[in-house]
């Protein structure tokens, strides 16, 4: 009975995707043009259909910042007594001060130094309502001269992220979801995924931009996916920034400094805020 129940759920969905714009065969009927906002113009109504996800329908407000480890779980440790947790928060915090300022919600999923685990965040950052998601670290290498920024967003590619996604949405166990459930995931999981390495794109840019201008030499590791827990759960936009090396001398010395770290903080949102500002106009001009 439930399982029927959520097959049609999942029926409902898929038809409501194909009617937004796929290009798969339809009926005359449902071939008629569909009013502004989706909705059908045939004689049979629709059963309710749940968008395929929320955050494309609105503008983006709220800003979900997520401080790595926390609580028990330090993160990395690194020299002069550096400790991931800690500086994962700190930077948090003045982020989502400029956010703020800047006229956005800003939401962490963490604001102590607690415990929580990763599909804690993630609830979260969806019961926040979050538009997009944040989650910074601080890398380790067992080479010292290891250091710099990279920026990691989900790679769709990787069949487990849909099954997970399938298994999540569906309350079933991953080998469990159908065929039908894993194709409306990848859907799902593929839009996240390239509006995610736009966002990373945006972010790490004006991270490395906004180092190197003050700094000078600053390491740019790049944007890559990333097979990141956080990530691949998340319903919203996400990327996981890696701000430095806790096991390099340079960076670690830089991450307790406050300066560094507010140009850091004002670097990460205004990555934000440059991809919120693009995607709200782009929306805006569709709706005009
Ligand atoms: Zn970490």
């Amino acid at each position: 009975m439930r399982r029927a129940g959520r097959l049609v759920v999942a029926v409902a969905i898929v038809l409501a995707a194909v009617g937004a714009g796929c290009a798969a065969p339809r009926t005359p009927r449902e071939a008629s043009p569909a009013a502004p906002g989706g909705e059908t113009t045939g004689r049979s109504a629709p059963a309710p259909v749940k968008p395929l996800a929320e955050w494309e329908r609105r503008p983006i407000r709220t800003i979900v910042i997520d401080p790595g480890h926390g609580g028990r779980d330090p993160g990395a440790t690194g020299l002069g007594g550096l400790v991931e947790k800690e500086i994962t928060l700190d930077l948090a915090r003045r982020v989502r001060g400029r956010l703020a300022h800047w006229g956005f919600h800003a939401v962490m999923t963490r604001d102590d130094d607690e415990t929580v685990d990763l599909a804690e965040r993630t609830a979260r950052a969806d019961a926040a309502h979050g538009d997009l998601f944040l989650s910074l670290h601080v890398n380790s290498a067992p080479r010292a001269t290891a250091s710099g920024i990279e920026t990691y967003y989900l790679d769709e590619s990787d069949e487990r992220h849909s099954d997970d996604v399938a298994a999540r949405e569906n309350g079933v166990a991953p080998e469990q979801a159908g065929d039908l459930q894993r194709t409306l995931a990848q859907m799902r999981v593929s839009e996240v995924s390239s509006r995610s390495e736009l966002l990373a794109r945006q972010v790490h840019g004006a991270v490395v931009r906004g180092l190197r201008a003050r700094y000078g030499a600053t390491e740019d590791l790049g944007v890559r996916k990333g097979p990141f827990y956080v990530l691949f759960l998340s319903s919203m936009p996400a990327v996981l920034v890696e701000v430095g090396f806790a096991s390099n001398p340079r960076d670690a010395e830089r991450l307790r400094d406050d300066a560094y770290l507010e140009l850091l903080a004002d670097r990460l949102a205004s990555g934000l805020t440059a991809y919120a500002i693009a995607s709200n106009s782009v929306m805006a001009s569709e709706t005009r």
